[in-house]
C-alpha cells in the first residue's frame, strides 16, 4: 500500500460515527445510574457533601491548599461577590524524601508550616492579632470564630470521601508512598499539625479538582442558573455534576445540608465502561492498555486524555515504521523527498519510547494549517529527533494525529451529553432559554485546537440536544479552579456548618484540642478561656 492509503486506511479506524455516539451516550446514562445505586460499578459516582453552587454574590475571604502530585500550593482568596476574586498564592516543591516518609506526620507538619510561613507574610496582621487574643483573651466570646479562616483543601489522590470536610485515603498514587496515611481522615492529619502550631485556620472542606472546577466556574460565569458540571481534560479526564439528591440511591452516610435537594457527585468517568460495551477499540488501544501499570481500568481516561493520546499516536507510528512497503519517514533518495534530503530519526527519538510522543505535538500539528507544514516539521525535528521528514510524512502524522484528536473530542461529547441529558436542564422551565453552563480545565481543552468545535459538532448531532440544543450549551473554561473553587466549598462548608452545629465551632476545636494527646488540655485551657 501506498503511504496515502494506509493512511486512510488507519484514519478509517478512529472513525467515531454519530450512531457510535449516540449509542455510547445512552450508555454512559446507563452507567451512571447503575453508580447512583452501588458500590463497585464501572463509574464511581461519589458523593461529594458539596450541595449547592455558587451564584457569584459569594463574598469573604478564604484559604485553600493543593496538594498535587508536585506542589503544594498556598493560597487565599478573596470573592468580591460580584463574580470577581482576587487570589494570593505561594507555590513550593515537595521535597522527594516527604512523598516516602515515614509517617505521615512528616508531610502535614511541612503543609501546616507552609501554611503559616503564608500567613505571616500575607495576612500577617491577621494572624498577629489571633495570637494575641489566644494569649490574652480571657473569655470565650472573646475568642471569635470569625476570625479563624476556613480552608479548603484540594487533595489530588483517591479518596473516600465521608463528610464535607472528611476523607479517607484509599491509596497513594504519582510517587507517593507513606504507609500509615493509607485508610486515615486527610483532612484531620492537616487539622492536627495546623492546632500543634495554633493556626487560625479550620480544615472545613476536602475537595477533588473537578468539583473546584464547577465551583469557580459557578461563581465567575453569570447566569440565573448555575453551571452544571466541572470536566477536566488534562493529563487525566474526570467530572461532577449536579445530581437531584432523590436519584442517588446508595447510601450517603453522615451530614450535609439536606435542604437544597441536591448534592455534587463525582463521577470518576475516567473508568467509564471499562468493560468495553460501547468504547473504541483499535489494535492500538489494546496495546496502549498492557503498557500500561493498570490494564483495563481507566479505559474511558485510556481514549481521551492527554497522558495518553501522543501514546496511541506514537504506536501507530511505530507499526508503520515496521512495514517496509510503507514509505513513512524513509526515503528511497533524496529525489523523494520535498526538502531534497533523506529522512532519518535519531535512536534517541520519543517514538521509540513509552510516553516519549507528548500529546503537545498533536496540538502543532492540529494548528498547522501552512501548505508545506513547517510548524510540524519543525516540531517533528525538536521535539521528536526526525530529522528533513517530508511533506508527505508530516501530512501523515497531521492525519493520524487528527483522527485520533478527533475521536477523543467525540467521545469527550459523550460525557458531556449524557450529564446535560441526565440533568434536565434543556427541557427543565426553569431553564428556559438559558444557557447550560459547563466548566472545563486542563491544558488538553485549553490548548488543542478545535477541541471544543469538535465537542459541538458532536453534540449537535446527538437525540435529545441537536443543533438547537448544543446552541445553549456553553462550555467554558475555569481557570484557577482549584483555589477559587476550594475556597467556594470552604465557604458552603461554613454555612452549613451554621445550619447544622449551631455555630459551636469553638467548642468543637475546644474538644479536638482537649483530645490532642500533643496539647495539654491545660495549656489549651490556659490559652483559650
Ligand atoms: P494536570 O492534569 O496535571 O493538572 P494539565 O492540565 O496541564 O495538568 O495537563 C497536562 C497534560 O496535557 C499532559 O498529558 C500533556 O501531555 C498535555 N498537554 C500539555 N500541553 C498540551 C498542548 N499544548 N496540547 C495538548 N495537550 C497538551
Ligand atoms: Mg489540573
Amino acid at each position: 500500500m501506498t503511504l496515502e492509503a494506509e493512511t486512510k486506511a488507519v484514519v478509517a479506524q478512529f472513525d467515531y460515527t454519530n450512531e457510535d455516539v449516540n449509542k455510547a451516550v445512552k450508555e454512559f446514562i446507563r452507567q451512571m445510574g447503575e453508580g447512583l445505586e452501588k458500590e463497585g460499578t464501572s463509574l464511581s459516582q461519589i458523593p461529594t457533601y458539596v450541595t449547592g453552587v455558587p451564584k457569584g454574590t459569594e463574598k469573604g475571604l478564604y484559604m485553600a491548599v493543593d496538594l498535587g502530585g508536585t506542589n503544594f500550593r498556598v493560597c487565599s482568596i478573596n470573592l468580591n461577590g460580584d463574580t470577581t476574586f482576587n487570589l494570593t498564592f505561594s507555590k513550593v516543591a515537595i521535597p522527594r524524601e516527604l512523598m516516602v516518609a515515614k509517617s505521615a506526620k512528616e508531610l502535614f507538619a511541612f503543609l501546616a508550616k507552609q501554611i503559616e510561613l503564608f500567613l505571616k507574610e500575607h495576612h500577617g496582621d491577621q494572624f498577629e492579632k489571633h495570637v494575641r487574643r489566644r494569649m490574652t483573651v480571657t473569655s470565650p466570646e472573646g475568642f471569635k470564630d470569625e476570625e479563624v479562616f476556613r480552608l479548603g483543601f484540594t487533595f489530588s489522590f483517591p479518596v473516600q470521601q465521608i463528610g464535607i470536610n472528611k476523607g479517607k485515603l484509599i491509596r497513594w498514587t504519582k510517587g507517593f508512598d507513606i504507609p500509615d496515611a493509607v485508610g486515615k481522615d486527610v483532612c484531620a492529619l492537616l487539622q492536627q499539625e495546623i492546632d500543634i502550631l495554633h493556626l487560625p485556620v479550620k480544615v472545613a472542606a476536602l475537595v477533588n479538582d473537578t468539583v473546584g472546577t464547577l465551583m469557580a466556574r459557578s461563581y465567575t460565569s453569570p447566569g440565573k442558573t448555575g453551571t452544571v458540571l466541572g470536566a477536566i481534560f488534562g493529563t487525566g479526564t474526570n467530572g461532577a455534576y449536579v445530581e437531584k439528591l432523590a436519584n442517588i440511591k446508595k447510601p450517603v452516610t453522615g451530614e450535609f445540608d439536606k435542604s437544597t435537594g441536591l448534592m455534587v457527585v463525582n463521577t470518576e468517568w475516567g473508568s467509564f465502561d471499562n468493560q468495553l460495551n460501547v468504547l473504541p477499540n483499535t489494535k492500538w488501544d489494546i496495546e496502549l492498555d498492557k503498557e500500561t501499570p493498570n490494564p483495563g481500568i481507566q479505559m474511558y481516561e485510556k481514549r481521551v486524555s492527554g497522558m495518553f493520546l501522543g501514546e496511541i499516536v506514537r504506536l501507530v507510528i511505530v507499526d508503520l515504521l515496521k512495514k517496509p512497503e510503507v514509505s513513512l519517514f524513509k526515503d528511497e533518495n533524496s529525489s523523494t523527498n520535498d526538502w531534497k534530503s533523506t529522512t532519518s530519526i535519531a535512536p534517541n527519538s520519543g517514538v521509540f519510547t513509552q510516553w516519549g510522543l507528548d500529546t503537545s505535538v498533536m496540538s502543532v500539528a492540529a494548528a498547522d494549517t501552512t501548505p508545506e507544514l513547517v510548524a510540524l516539521r519543525q516540531a517533528l525535528e525538536e521535539q521528536l529527533h526526525i530529522y528533513s521528514p517530508s511533506l508527505d510524512d508530516a501530512q501523515t502524522f497531521k492525519a493520524i494525529a487528527a483522527a485520533v484528536g478527533r475521536r477523543a473530542a467525540r467521545l469527550s461529547a459523550v460525557a458531556i451529553a449524557a450529564i446535560v441529558l441526565q440533568s434536565g436542564t434543556l427541557t427543565d422551565p426553569a431553564y428556559d432559554g438559558e444557557e447550560i453552563d459547563i466548566g472545563v480545565d486542563g491544558s488538553l481543552v485549553e490548548h488543542y485546537p478545535y477541541f471544543r468545535d469538535m465537542i459541538y459538532e458532536a453534540l449537535g448531532q446527538i437525540e435529545g440536544i441537536g443543533a438547537e440544543g448544543a446552541k445553549r450549551i456553553r462550555i467554558g473554561i475555569a481557570k484557577d479552579g482549584s483555589g477559587v473553587g476550594a475556597a467556594l466549598i470552604a465557604l458552603v462548608a461554613a454555612d452549613m456548618e451554621k445550619r447544622t452545629s449551631g455555630a459551636d465551632y469553638i467548642g468543637e476545636l475546644r474538644d479536638t484540642a482537649k483530645n490532642s494527646p500533643s496539647t495539654p488540655a491545660d495549656e489549651v485551657a490556659a490559652n483559650d478561656a
